[in-house]
């Protein structure tokens, strides 16, 4: 499981020491009953760390160099509490690698009209401080969030919150390794990519694996530990047994030794996402089902067909999201498959051949056998459920030679309005927005792959907010899209990530 707490944010307050001891005093006590307030709200994700006001040039530089060099800082949030000549911040936002927020508040939230003076205003002047910030990180180009409202506010919290979510999964993308088992799906284009340029801009490191490789693994495993991985099964899903018990069983039990070498695999190799390709399957018995379901469901990367950049994206997903699922709640690797193109009930019905993560599943799920049409293996175990109504992300990270573009759509997934008897596999029906088909007009006119990394609890804010931090492109289709405005910002976003 993602733990998130490994990770901490630093918080600086930035001033000068024109203003004498006793506001630099007072400054010093008010940020630091901000950083004790926020580390008190369960909501934050991590510890927040109160630094020293920043008042020189140097002082400045050298913690934000501390920031990039201590892995547990996974970003900074900048307060300038008094005016902070920008100058003094040149040298550090130069050094600076990691995520930025600049939280423009102020320590008081109503203007004191019966007392205010001039020493008052200088003292919380952050309108005037933070704005001169602003100049120095526009000009400069930082990477960066700007969060306004008072720091007692439940909702600017809750975007700082939702922001620090999205810094820990750049951060963990850093160490980020997907195993890929097998290549690229052959001949198939949205799949690939460059994985030169993905580790250079997001940290990402693919290497291939042979299937070999994960077999001997699976040559490992004993029956004890199968059968202990069995009866977890049987606490997390419902078992459906069909007319042979033994045959039900013993293909169940090959999808547990599968994930219980995975499991194996992945700590001796670092590796916390990974892929697998039907075609290439060679000494294994089936295609992984149930393994690749219940690995997600406990916090792994995963796409099919050597899809190296989906199976991250989830793990992203699955880092932004930690702690927060439960009850039909999680991310899923998700495939675009078949319409309902009634125009007054646009739908999309998404599902993969076996492997959707049951934490999105309502209700409790079940593990079925069933045959495989494609691949030519034995029948897999998977698990099988429909995913839980309520708003939901589609996003997938497409390679356009000289950048990346992360392509969004907002979505509702809906209660089917009839059952599915024979589909044996785990699906989530959607309404995208802002309706079928102007959400797919744009989807295609983006290039979006038909592969997704799905969430009901990521937002798109966050995924945006991810987009700018590792810098590549961001493109969301949501309530508002219009396919005329949509071409003109695909358009607009070719001229400025042009190279
Ligand atoms: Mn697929």
């Amino acid at each position: 499981m993602i733990k998130l707490d490994t990770y901490e944010f630093w918080f600086l307050t930035g001033s000068q020491d024109l203003y004498g001891d006793e506001t630099l005093r007072q400054v010093a006590e008010d940020s630091k009953k901000v950083v004790e307030a926020f580390n008190a709200d369960s909501q934050m994700p991590c510890k927040l760390v109160w630094k020293p006001t920043l008042l020189t040039p140097d002082t400045i530089r050298v913690c934000l160099e501390q920031a990039n060099a201590d892995p547990k800082c996974a970003g900074v949030i900048t307060w300038m509490h008094t005016f902070s000549p920008a100058k003094m911040w040149i040298a550090g936002l130069n050094a600076y690698r990691k995520p930025l927020l600049q939280l423009n508040t102020q320590f008081n939230r109503d203007i004191p009209y019966d007392t205010i003076d001039m020493d008052f205003m200088n003292l919380n002047q952050s309108a005037h401080g933070d704005r001169e910030f602003g100049f120095i990180t526009a000009r400069m180009e930082v990477p960066r969030k700007v969060v306004v409202g008072h720091w007692s506010e439940v909702d600017t919290r809750e975007r700082i919150a939702l922001w620090m979510r999205a810094a820990c999964a750049v951060a963990d993308g850093k160490t980020l390794r997907v195993a890929r088992f097998g290549d690229n799906m052959r001949e198939v284009a949205v799949t690939d990519g460059d994985k030169v340029e993905a580790m250079m801009k997001l940290g990402w490191s693919v290497p291939y694996y042979g299937i070999g490789d994960l077999v001997s693994y699976m040559d490992k495993v004993t029956q004890a530990e199968i059968d202990a991985q069995v009866k977890s099964y049987e606490s997390r899903y419902e078992i459906v047994w069909g007319p042979d018990k033994a045959f039900a069983l013993s293909h169940i039990q090959e999808q547990a030794k599968i994930e219980l070498a995975m499991r194996a695999f992945a700590k001796d190799n670092s590796v916390n996402a990974f892929t697998t390709n039907f075609q290439d399957l060679h000494a294994m018995k089936q295609l992984p089902g149930l393994a690749c379901q219940n690995l997600m469901a406990d916090g792994f990367g995963f796409a099919g067909e050597g899809d190296w950049k989906t199976a991250a994206m989830l793990r992203t997903f699955k880092v932004m999201s930690a702690g927060l699922g439960g009850g039909g709640k999680g991310d899923s690797f998700m495939e675009d498959y078949t319409y309902n193109l009634d125009p007054n009930a646009g739908y999309n019905l998404g599902a993969h051949m076996l492997e959707v993560c049951p934490s999105i599943a309502d209700g409790k799920p079940t593990i079925e056998v069933h045959a495989l049409g494609i691949g030519g293996k034995d029948d897999p175990a998977r698990v099988v459920f429909t995913g839980k109504p309520g708003a939901g992300i589609c996003a997938a990270v497409v390679d356009f030679g000289s950048r990346f573009r992360c392509v969004l759509n907002e979505v509702e997934v809906i209660k089917p309005p009839k059952p599915f008897p024979k589909l044996p596999v785990a699906r989530a029906l959607w309404k995208p927005f802002p309706n079928l088909r102007t959400a797919a007009e744009a989807w295609i006119l983006a290039g979006g792959g038909h592969h997704t990394a799905f969430s009901n609890i990521v937002t798109t804010d966050m995924v945006r907010d991810w987009a700018e931090m590792v810098g590549i492109e961001f493109i969301s289709i949501g309530k508002d899209t219009t396919i005329p405005a949509f071409r003109n910002e695909l358009r607009w976003n070719a001229a400025a990530w042009r190279k």
